[in-house]
Formats: C-alpha cells, structure tokens, sequence
C-alpha cells in the first residue's frame, strides 16, 4: 500500500524518464501526483453505436478491429495508420496521424474503446486520432475512454494520458486517509470526505461529482487559511503591547501645525489606529486607502504619540525613494520633533533632532543611538529587517505597500521581542499600509486577523485626472500637449515597461520582435531629450542606477529642476510631486490594471488639473477592454470589484507575495465558500481553541502555516 510521502521512486513500473518529466511539473511524491488536479474533462462517457455518429462529435465507439494498415501521405510526409471499427451497428475508419506504433498495438479482432472527434472527411465520417483502450479481460474501470476523461497541467513528452496512467494505480492502491476536516464540518458543508474526493476528482462518474470533489478541496485550504488568521489572532491576543497614553491636547497641537486640515476618514482612521494603541494588546491592523489618500501623516502622527511615551517607532518601506520621501515628508509636517528621527536603508544614513539639526553618521554609529533609544522615530527599507536587534523599546511597527514584502520579512520585525524594566515581554503594535485597495469581502478572508481601516476620500481640492487611451497615430498631438503644460510650469512623468533593450539577436522570432515594439527608458530618454524636447529639461531613473544617483533625480525632479522623468515602474510606489500633472504610460498594455492605476496616482496630487496618457500599439478588443475599465473606475476599490471579477484575486494580490494557495486564491471569488470556511472555523475554534480534540487538523494547521505563513 501507498503513503502519501512515498517517493515516485521507490514505485516499481514508473519509468526514470517519467520521473523525470513529472520533477519538471513538480511532482516528486504521492501526494504530488495526486494532488496534480484535472483542470477540466473530456465527456466520452456515452458509448454511441457507429451508425449514429454525428460530424464534430466527442464520442466513445466500441468495436471489433477488422484491419489495421500503415501508409506514407507523400504530400505531406506523414505516417498514417488506418483502422477500420466495426459494431452490430455498421463500421467505421480511424485514423492516426505521425504514431506508426499505433499499427502495432491494434491487432485485428481485439475488441477496443475509441474515444475521440468524428470528423468529415474525403465524404466519408472517421474518427481523428482516437485513445483506444482494449476492454476483453479488463478487471478494472476504462481511464481514457467510455467515461469523463480527466485533462491534466502537461508538460513536454507527458501528455494527459500518461499522466492518467501513472494516477489510476496510484489512487486504486492508495492507503485509506485519514480526513483531517471533522465529520461535522464536512456534514454541514456537504461535501465528500477525502478518499472519495480524491478518488473522483481524477476519475469521476459525473461532472457533479468532480465539482463537488473539488470544492471540497477548494474549501479545505479556505478553511486552513481562516483557521490560521484565527489562531494568529489568537496567538497576538495572548502577547502584550505596551499601552499608550495618548495626549488630546499634543495630538491638537500638531493639527493645527500641518498646513491642511485632515479628511474626515482620516480622522476616523487615525482614531481607530489611537484607541488600538492605548490597549496592552497588540494591534494587528490594516490601514488601506488610495494613492494620494494621505495614509503617512496618519501613520505619523500616531508615530508620535509613541515617541511621547518614550517608545520607538518604525516604518518599513519598500524602495529607499520612499524611505527618503517619507523621512522628509515627517521632517517638513512637523520640523520640532525632537525625539530623533533616523532614515536608515543600504546606502543613507542620517538623523534628524529638530530645529535643522541633522547629521549623517556612519552606520554603526547611528545603530548604537537606535538601540539606546535616543532616536524614537525610524524610517528604512529592507535594511531595517537586518539590522532588527538593535531596536531599544519598538512599540509601533508601520509597513508601508505591506504587499511588497514577503510574510517572513513583515514577521521578523512584529515578532520583535523586548523585555521591559520590570521583566515584561512585549511585541510592537503593527500597522500595515496597502494603496491596493483590496474589496472588504475578499481582505476579510485573506487578512481575517487585521482589523480594518480605510481611507475612502482624496483630501479636497483633488480634480478628477483626465485619462485618455492614446494611438499611435496621436502621438505628436499628445507630444505638443505636454510642450504646452511643461511651459505652465507643469511636470510630467513618462513610464516605460523596461530600462534597456534587450534582445538577443542571434534569437530573433516573431516573439522577440515584438519585444522590440515594448519602450524602454534609455531609448525614450535619448528620443525625447534629443529630438522631440530638445529645449526642455528631461531625466531618466531606473532600477539599475545607484540609490544616490536615484536620489538625487528624485529630488531634481520634487524640485522642478527637471520637467520631465523618464522612468521605469520605479515611481509605482508613493511618489509624491504635487506639481506634476501629466502621467504618461509608454507600452501600457504590458502592465496590470492596479500598477496602471498606482501610476496614474501619480498626478493629480496638487490643485493642477492633471491628465493621464495610456500609449498602446495594440489593436486588441481585449486590451482596450481593460484600459478603458481602468478609466471608469471611480477608485481603486471599484477597479478592485472588477479587477476580482474579470481576472480572480491573483491580479489584486499579487500571487507571489502573497503566499495564499493556488486552488483557495481561485475560490476566493466564491464568497459563498469563504463565508461557509470562516464560520466553519470560528465553530470549530469556539467549541476547541487549543483545537486538542482535534489532533489531525492540528497537525495539518502547522504545516499550512509552515507552507504559507511563516507568522
Ligand atoms: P498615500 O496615501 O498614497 O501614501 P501620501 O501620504 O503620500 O499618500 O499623501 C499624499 C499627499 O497628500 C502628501 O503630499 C500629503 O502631505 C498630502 N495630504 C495628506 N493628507 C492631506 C489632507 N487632508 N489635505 C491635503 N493634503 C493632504
Ligand atoms: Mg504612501
């Protein structure tokens, strides 16, 4: 008998160059293979008589073989085998095209199933390239013909059928499972325990069936995703934070010093963020709102209040222009704070005390004020996850675009532990920033552990940014509009798909050359410097540049120095320049909806009126569909609605950083089922929390966090 944890290997009959082939899809164990899912299946499960088979059909014969012969088509130089079929009912031909050993393995007067399309052809009906599959003798059930017929994820040389081959043992000489879902749960979900969904989800009898298999499957990881977000909380509410004391009257002090009055969603947010930090739990929350909505001077000003109880902050962000922007932004809003603020990525280091005190030290230097507490503010990127020891009291932990780090990254800081005086543990309090808006249904599901702020109005005074879909053919006209704005005193940001060309010629084929077609920064730079605004000031960033260098363009720009960047999705992230007004987006059907729309927040952040510029060489039905969905959008939790709609979670979220399972990030469009999973959970939570009666989903819990959420 199999376990699931067997090696392909050590399974007698399973050619070497099978192995090989199916390592490629991945597939090494047991458990591999059988988890290897159909993604859809044929219908040969009718078996028809040959007198009344139909042209364009998917069919199943059963016949005798009367003859079987081979022949060169020398028009074409391919080897066609040709059988004749015959049942009480009439005869039939079919035909092999390129598979000589066919005429081998079809020795007349065997009887045989045939599963395949009938085709017209030469006036007469045949079968095109059929499976066969003898039945004289059989103990066991068809796998390729006369039944629904599983099709597989294939890879070269392993085809669905070999794949159905190596599968069908497997599952009939499977050790039974032992169904980790509780009885109860699968009663009240109505779903099919494992062996049986296992078992029909390869080779099921009806279409229901196989549905219901894999919605049980489906369920399953849902319910492994709930179960995790609620034992994290669980786990974070068994953990202390220091509690805050926030001061009204500090906190009125520096409103009235910003230069604008906070948005009404601002205000709540900031509350709720406030009221989290007062309680000794650590708060584990999300704070989401559009590009332009003003989440870091919330962030901030909660930063604060920390540094006046004597504890440190930090704020994680994902590029170093970011990092330096965000640094400035807090240095600028609030130029008295004296409680030290630190900008600490790969290649700045500095610190800020109030007054225009600033100084840059040497890294070591500036890692010793931070462990000693004397800077209470911190702003880096990944550096600060390196260095993560060297905090002295973190209480507040920001993760600015929390989608661009992975899970382990964002748990090595909240997971950062420091005792107090008297011998108490703590764990900061963590506030995740997303400019993804994510639909409040779906972050329930993926984020059941964070509470929920969100920021769902630009501060006032913000026009609507004009977007148009630009042709080739209105380039110059485009061109002349951005001249006319740039003389104004406007900014505009020119984003190209790529830094370089980069084109292997000795490799040109139709796919390369369309590479061609894609912009890039450099050739745009060249174009638009030398030829199209030789008079106007244009510069270019990109990701293979120097942090200083990246910098200092950066700041060229804020400072209207230059009119014009030229810049690969660098800028996606939070970049903020009030006074460009014009986002133009080179190639723009290369990029997704939600970078597309990260970009054109962009502009739109001072009082202009600010435009956006989608050039595409694309004639596609398909992709004027989606650009013109990203202009409809009222705002991003609208695009998001359509984004979940027209192409699943995985274009929202980002599939890689996300760590969510492929079959539960497909089912997350089911909220019926996401619902159904989260109640499932907290049932089973509130009857079991230690879940100590339940000893297989414990176990099978662990590893899904190992797998996925390495919290
Ligand atoms: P995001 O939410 O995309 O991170 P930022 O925090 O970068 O947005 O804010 C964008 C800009 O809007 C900044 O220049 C910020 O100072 C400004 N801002 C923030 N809140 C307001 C407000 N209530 N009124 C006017 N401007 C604001
Ligand atoms: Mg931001």
């Amino acid at each position: 008998m199999l376990k699931l944890e067997t090696p392909l290997i050590n399974i007698s009959g399973i050619a070497p160059r099978f192995l090989i082939k199916l390592k490629k899809l991945g597939i090494e164990t047991v458990k591999d293979l059988l988890w290897h899912f159909p993604f859809r299946y044929e219908d040969f499960s009718q078996i028809y008589k040959i007198a009344d088979l139909q042209p364009n059909q998917q069919t199943t014969v059963q016949g005798i073989i009367k003859e079987v012969e081979i022949r060169r088509s020398w028009r074409r130089h391919m080897i066609i085998v040709e059988a004749l079929i015959e049942d009480e009912t009439g005869a039939v031909k079919a035909v092999w095209f390129n598979q000589p050993y066919v005429k081998n393995a079809l020795r007349p007067g065997r009887i045989a199933n045939f599963s395949g399309k009938v085709v017209y052809s030469n006036e007469e009906i045949c079968l095109s390239n059929p499976a066969y599959e003898f039945i004289e003798g059989r103990q066991t059930e068809t796998m390729h013909t006369g039944r629904l017929v599983p099709i597989y994820p294939e890879t070269r040389g392993l085809t669905s059928k070999g794949i159905r081959f190596l599968i069908k043992p497997i599952v009939e000489n499977m050790d039974k499972l032992k169904d980790f879902l509780p009885n109860e749960i699968l009663k009240s979900a109505n779903l099919p325990e494992i062996n049986s969904a296992l078992a029909k989800i390869h080779f099921p009898e009806t279409i229901e069936q196989a549905e219901t298999s894999r919605k049980r499957f489906a369920f399953q990881e849902l319910f492994l995703m709930q179960m995790a977000s609620l034992t994290e909380k669980q786990r974070l509410n068994s953990q202390n934070a220091p509690a805050l004391k926030i001061d009204l009257n500090y906190l009125k002090d520096l409103l009235k010093q910003l230069p604008f009055e906070l948005t009404q969603s601002q205000k709540v947010s900031l509350w709720e963020i406030l009221k989290d930090l007062e309680k000794s739990r650590p708060m584990s929350r999300l704070l989401e709102g559009d590009v332009g909505s003003g989440k870091t001077v919330v962030a901030a000003l909660a930063g604060l209040q920390t540094a006046l109880n004597g504890f440190q902050s930090a704020f994680l962000a994902p590029t170093e222009v970011l990092a330096s922007q965000h640094y400035k932004t807090i240095k600028t809003l609030f130029p008295d704070f004296e409680g030290g603020l630190a900008l600490l990525t790969a290649s700045q280091n500095k610190a800020y005390y109030g007054h225009d005190l600033e100084a840059e030290l040497k890294k070591t230097r500036l890692a010793q004020e931070i462990s000693a507490g004397k800077i209470k503010i911190i702003i880096g990127t990944h550096a600060l996850i390196q260095k993560n020891a060297s905090f002295n009291n973190l209480a507040f932990l920001v993760v600015d675009e929390q989608h661009r780090f992975g899970v382990e990254q964002r748990a090595a800081l909240a997971n950062n532990k420091w005792e107090s005086e008297d011998g108490k543990t703590f764990i900061p309090h963590t506030l995740s920033m997303s400019a993804t808006p994510i639909p409040r249904t779906l972050a329930l599901s993926i984020f059941g552990d964070l509470d929920l702020s969100m920021i769902s109005e630009l501060p006032l005074g913000r026009k609507e940014i004009i977007t148009k879909i630009v042709a080739p053919a209105n380039r110059d006209q485009a061109y002349g509009f951005i001249r006319g704005q740039v003389k104004k005193g406007r900014q505009v940001f020119v984003i190209c798909p790529r830094i370089e060309q980069t084109v292997d010629d000795g490799q040109l084929t139709i796919d390369s050359l369309k590479q061609l077609e894609v912009k890039n920064v450099k050739a745009e730079y060249e174009k638009l410097s030398q030829r199209i605004f030789p008079d106007l000031k244009v510069a270019m960033l990109h990701g293979k540049m120097k942090a200083k260098e990246k910098e200092s363009v950066m700041n060229a720009f804020k400072n209207n120095e230059t009119g014009i960047l030229v810049s690969t999705s660098v800028i996606e992230v939070g970049v903020d320049v009030p006074n460009a007004s014009i986002m133009m987006i080179e190639s723009a059907d290369r990029f997704g909806l939600a970078s597309l729309y990260q970009f054109r927040g962009r502009v739109g952040r001072g009082g202009h009126q600010s435009f956006c510029f989608l050039f595409t060489d694309s004639s596609s039905a398909a992709t004027h569909k989606r650009l013109t969905a990203m202009i409809k959008a009222k705002n991003g939790f609208e695009l998001a609605e359509k984004d979940l709609e027209i192409r699943g979670p995985g274009e929202i979220l980002g599939k890689a950083q996300s760590g969510i399972p492929d079959l539960a990030m497909n089912s997350l469009k089911d909220i019926t089922l996401v619902k159904a999973s989260r109640e499932a959970a907290i049932k089973i939570l509130n009857s079991d929390p230690a879940l100590k009666k339940h000893s297989l989903l414990k176990n099978e819990l662990e590893k899904f966090k190992n797998r996925y959420i390495t919290a």
